[in-house]
């Protein structure tokens, strides 16, 4: 009898379109993160108003100033829009990104998503000359991760819902709660894009469901 090798099976559609990922861009670091996600092979748009928000399979949240974005996300319900996509869909929330999904935010007391179970300090560890890159271990495999911190806040609880993947003087900088994942770092500013890639399978399990 002969022996054949196996097939892989078929891709469905699904499988093989790309995602479409928005970067939330009103301010802050947009541009860099569209290109890290191109880079590993997802459509990106960069998204100015809720009503671009229904053509995304998940949706980056951005480094920058929590609080200017928090000004124009407080226009024309956009915030509201905001609150329903992130029920629904992926989200990735980065520095003042994750600041934004908090359900806690101090330093100080600011509106916030709401979501993802965890209390967020901003401007944690100094002032912008106090900014640093560090090489931390992480549970996202391939080995100790580049992080670039910039003002960073600093996630001073989670809950237990929520799973810590890095750490940095043992407060968590990267986190995934269900379909949350959120870091106190800048995963755009290095070439490694293990961080994109896990929110991308994030976002394509959501897309299967
Ligand atoms: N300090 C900013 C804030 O509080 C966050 C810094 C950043 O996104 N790199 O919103």
């Amino acid at each position: 009898m002969a022996i054949h090798a196996a097939r892989p099976a078929p891709k469905s559609a699904a499988e093989t379109k790309p995602l479409t990922i928005g970067v939330l861009a009103l301010q802050g670091d947009y541009d860099a993160h569209a290109r890290a996600f191109k880079t590993s092979g997802a459509q990106t748009v960069l998204v100015r108003k809720a009503e671009e928000l229904a053509a995304l399979d998940g949706l980056v949240m951005p480094g920058g100033e929590s609080t200017t974005m928090l000004k124009s996300l407080e226009k024309d319900r956009f915030f509201e829009a905001l609150e329903e996509f992130v029920s629904t869909k992926p989200v990735f929330g980065t520095c003042a990104g994750c600041i934004l999904l908090a359900r806690e935010v101090k330093n100080p007391v600011q509106r916030s998503l709401g979501v993802l179970d965890a209390t967020v300090e901003r401007n944690a560890y100094g002032r912008q000359i106090d900014s640093t890159i560090l090489t931390l271990p992480t549970c996202v495999p391939g080995g100790p991760l580049e992080m670039v911190f910039i003002r960073s806040p600093r996630i001073t609880r989670v809950g237990e819902e929520v799973e810590v993947l890095a750490r940095r003087d043992g407060f968590p900088t990267l986190v995934r709660q269900g379909q949350l994942l959120a870091c106190t770092f800048h995963p755009e500013m290095t070439a490694d894009t293990r961080v994109q890639s896990l929110f991308l399978d994030m976002v394509r399990a959501n897309k299967d469901r």
